[in-house]
């Protein structure tokens, strides 16, 4: 018999309190989910990142049979595999001929346009659900958006915060602030960070390592390592994940949110944004329990402030911008770059230390924390002038909680500045100096990051100003920018032309 409603589950929509399985019923509907290799393939998708989707889907579809909910489940190597979401369903409708497809919006443009595009082609009614996940709705945020002449992070966050009643004490923001960002820029001593302790490990269980093989077999020479991969994958997984960070490295999460260290990839991060983005684990339940560590005196609040302003503020914010101006924010260049991605941004091979650093940690877990991704990776590539489209492709492909919703605003809007400022009030550019202030990469490093031009200049130096130079029309515009602006033009003629010769090199080297 016909099913009532096909439920379409995709790998970012793991969550049993979805909306999609509202109304559902067991006996009458089908849960439909599917590996394919076009999730993998349309950008060159790192191993640990195809592997953390699959075995997570496959635990998910577990405790759902478990549940006893009926699923048509299509493995990566079932022979039949059309391997592309929009042809599986496509299958799936003409083998089930469901009375209606019900699904939540998917994580990804490309994908939703494509599921669509198959329903309306079947004719088969396709019913689009909100996605309760999140505090904000994309209703809520497009008219929040229309009614404004410009967006601000710290505004929407403010905003956010009143409307769920986060962070305040008698409508006042707790601690007396808002926003303790300016408690958030703290460099370890030259002897490193103090007692760290590492995020809880979740070594591979049969069902990963299954998975583990049929990647490394289907996706031999698709880019990074699963050496070090210990990812949660489930629900409860996520949990512990979230309640040991919020034990061991909550308390010092806001003095150190800015620093980099040589072979420390998660520092005193949390490495819970696969565990959101896949809905293993619900961002007011992550609020929630840092709001109640502040409560108990557990963690000071420039600390628990600085954690929730990435989840309720920045998450959201990135999420309402993409809805609201895709498909055209993908294609925005608004400083015209125009050069190719550097090949070693796939291999790590470079004799710039903290891009090596970075990128090969990159490699080997699938991660980098926020200010190893914008401001060594994403400021490179913003000061070299490498195309948007390009640096959005590698980002999307090498890490482990890339899904396009939030990893897009983040390098084209955050990032690359290519939205023109519709994102962020100023491009984040930098001299290697910010580098070796908040790091230990400078230390050996054969280049001098107070050197922009000769044979020790630092690319980041020598690039920084060639950025302004390049761009200073544009920027002429921003008033974020004046004091940058300010500097350059007291650099004297021959200095400038001496930076423009050296920064012809440094495009040349890649
Ligand atoms: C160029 C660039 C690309 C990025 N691509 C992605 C991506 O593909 N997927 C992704 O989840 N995040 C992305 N981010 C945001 C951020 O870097 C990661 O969320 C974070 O590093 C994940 O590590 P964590 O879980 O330890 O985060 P924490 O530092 O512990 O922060 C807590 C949580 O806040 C959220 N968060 C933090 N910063 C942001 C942000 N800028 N935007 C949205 N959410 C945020 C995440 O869910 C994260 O888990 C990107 C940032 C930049 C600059
Ligand atoms: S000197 Fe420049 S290239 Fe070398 S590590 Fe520092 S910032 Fe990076």
């Amino acid at each position: 018999m016909s099913p009532r409603n096909l439920i379409v589950v995709l790998g970012d929509q793991l969550n049993r309190e979805s909306t999609a399985f509202d109304h559902a019923c067991r006996e009458s509907d089908l849960v439909w989910m599917a590996e394919v290799a076009e999730e993998s393939t349309h950008v060159w998708s790192h191993k640990a990142r195809t592997v953390l989707f699959l075995s997570a889907m496959r635990h998910f579809a577990q405790s759902l049979r478990k549940e006893g909910w009926k699923l048509d489940y299509r493995a990566l190597d079932d022979p039949s595999n059309a391997q592309s979401l929009a042809a599986e369903l496509a299958s799936a409708i003409q083998r089930h001929r469901p009375q209606k497809i019900v699904m939540v919006q998917a994580g990804d443009y490309r994908v939703q346009q494509a599921l669509q595009q198959t329903a309306a082609a079947f004719n088969c009614p396709l019913e689009i659900r909100e996605d309760r996940h999140f505090l904000c709705s994309l209703a809520w945020f497009r008219h929040y958006a229309a009614e404004r002449k410009q967006l601000r992070l710290e505004f929407f966050y403010r905003e956010m915060r009143r409307q769920h009643g986060i962070l305040l004490h008698d409508g006042q923001p707790a601690g007396g602030r808002w926003n303790y960002d300016a408690a958030n820029r703290e460099a370890f001593s030259s002897t490193g960070p103090p007692f760290l302790s590492p995020p809880r490990s979740f070594p591979p269980d049969t069902v990963t390592r299954q998975v583990m093989a049929l990647v490394e077999k289907q996706f031999p020479n698709h880019p990074g390592s699963l050496n070090h991969f210990d990812f949660p994958v489930t629900a409860q997984q996520a949990e512990q994940a979230l309640d040991d960070f919020i034990e061991k490295r909550l308390p010092l999460f806001g003095r150190y949110q800015d620093a980099m260290w040589t072979g420390e990839p998660y520092l005193f991060h949390s490495r819970l944004s696969a565990a959101l983005n896949l809905k293993l684990l619900a961002p007011r339940q992550v609020i929630q329990v840092a709001e109640k560590a502040l409560d108990h005196g557990h963690a000071p609040v420039e600390s628990v402030e600085g954690f929730i302003r990435q989840i309720l503020g920045w998450r959201e914010y990135v999420r309402g911008i993409y809805w609201t101006f895709m498909p055209e924010y993908a294609q925005r260049n608004a400083l015209q770059a125009q050069l190719p991605l550097p090949r070693f941004y796939w291999t790590g091979e470079t004799e710039y230390r903290c891009l090596g650093e970075v990128i090969r940690q990159t490699l080997d877990y699938g991660f980098a924390h926020h200010i190893q991704r914008l401001m060594v990776t994403g400021l490179y590539a913003l000061l070299l002038g490498v195309i948007p489209q390009q640096i959005h492709e590698w980002y999307l492909a090498v890490y482990v909680d890339a899904v396009e919703w939030v990893e897009l605003p983040n390098v084209i809007g955050m990032s690359q500045f290519a939205d023109g400022g519709l994102m962020a009030s100023k491009p984040y550019a930098a001299t290697g100096k910010y580098i070796q202030r908040m790091s230990n990469y400078c230390a050996g490093c054969r280049f001098d990051p107070l050197q922009a031009t000769g044979p020790k200049a630092c690319p980041f130096t020598t690039l920084y100003w060639d950025f302004l130079m390049r761009n200073r029309d544009r920027l002429r515009r921003i008033p974020r920018m004046e004091l940058q602006l300010r500097n350059l033009a007291r650099l004297s003629t021959s200095d400038r032309a001496a930076i423009r010769r050296q920064a012809e090199l440094v495009k040349l080297s890649g």
